[in-house]
C-alpha cells in the first residue's frame, strides 16, 4: 500500500515537475499535438469514396514489380477505384464479401492477388448475377476460393467487405465496371468495432444459410 501510494506520488510529482517546465505555452502545445495525434488517426480510419471514377491504370497496385513508366495510355494517377483497391489490399488474414454484382476485372484481379497471398477469402453472390456475361465470381471459384449464392427469389443485394474482421467497406456500389466509371455511387470505410461486428455476424449468417448441403433445388434422394 505504502509503495503504490509512493509510487503514485512520484509520479504526480514527476509530471507536476514536467508541467512546470513547459511553462503554459508548452503544455497547450503539448495538448494541441496530442489532440491533432487523435484526430488524423481517427480520419486516417474513416473514409468516403464517390463514384464515378474516370479509368485509371491500377497496375502499380497489382504489379508492384512491373517496371515504371508504364506505358498502357491511362493517367496513373489517384482514383476512387485505386483507394478502394488500397484497402482491399491491406487485408492480411482475412477477407469477407458480399457482393451483388462482381464483374470488374480490376477488382477482381485484386482479390485473386490476396488469395495467392494466403488470405482466406470468402464471396457470398446473388445466384443470378454471379451468371451474367463477364461475371468474375467463376474466375475467382476455379483459382479455389470459397464462393456461396442463395437460392431464394429476392436477389442477395448486399455490396459490402470486411478486411481483416477490422475494416467494413460498404455502399451502394455495385464491383462492375459500368458502375465504378458511369454511376453516381458512395463507399463507407470504417473501423467501428460494434457495426463491424454487425456486418461480420449478418455474414456469417447469410454464409450458413447458403451452406450447399442444404440447398432445397437438389431432389431428395429415395
Ligand atoms: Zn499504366
Amino acid at each position: 500500500m505504502w509503495a503504490t501510494t509512493t509510487a503514485v506520488s512520484w509520479k504526480t510529482l514527476g509530471l507536476a515537475s514536467l508541467l512546470l517546465a513547459l511553462g503554459l505555452e508548452g503544455v497547450t502545445r503539448l495538448l494541441l499535438f496530442v489532440l491533432r495525434g487523435r484526430q488524423q488517426r481517427r480520419s486516417s480510419a474513416s473514409e468516403v469514396l464517390f463514384f464515378p471514377a474516370p479509368p485509371t491504370c491500377t497496375e502499380a497496385l497489382l504489379r508492384p514489380s512491373r517496371p515504371l513508366p508504364c506505358a498502357c495510355g491511362l493517367p496513373h494517377t489517384e482514383s476512387s477505384l485505386s483507394r478502394l483497391m488500397l484497402r482491399l489490399l491491406s487485408a492480411r488474414r482475412s477477407l469477407e464479401l458480399c457482393i451483388f454484382s462482381f464483374s470488374n476485372p480490376q477488382l477482381a484481379r485484386t482479390v485473386l492477388l490476396l488469395h495467392r497471398r494466403g488470405v482466406r477469402v470468402r464471396l457470398i453472390a446473388d445466384s443470378d448475377y454471379m451468371a451474367v456475361k463477364g461475371s468474375q465470381v467463376g474466375v475467382l471459384r476455379k483459382a479455389g476460393i470459397a464462393v456461396r449464392h442463395d437460392q431464394h427469389i429476392g436477389y442477395m443485394h448486399h455490396k459490402f467487405a470486411v478486411v481483416d474482421k477490422t475494416v467494413l467497406i460498404t455502399g451502394s456500389l455495385n464491383w462492375t465496371t459500368q458502375a465504378i466509371q458511369t454511376n453516381r455511387e458512395n463507399i463507407l470505410i470504417l473501423e467501428d468495432v460494434t457495426v463491424v461486428k454487425a456486418f461480420m455476424e449478418e455474414f456469417e449468417r447469410i454464409w450458413q444459410e447458403y451452406d450447399p448441403s442444404t440447398y432445397e433445388f437438389f431432389p431428395a434422394k429415395k
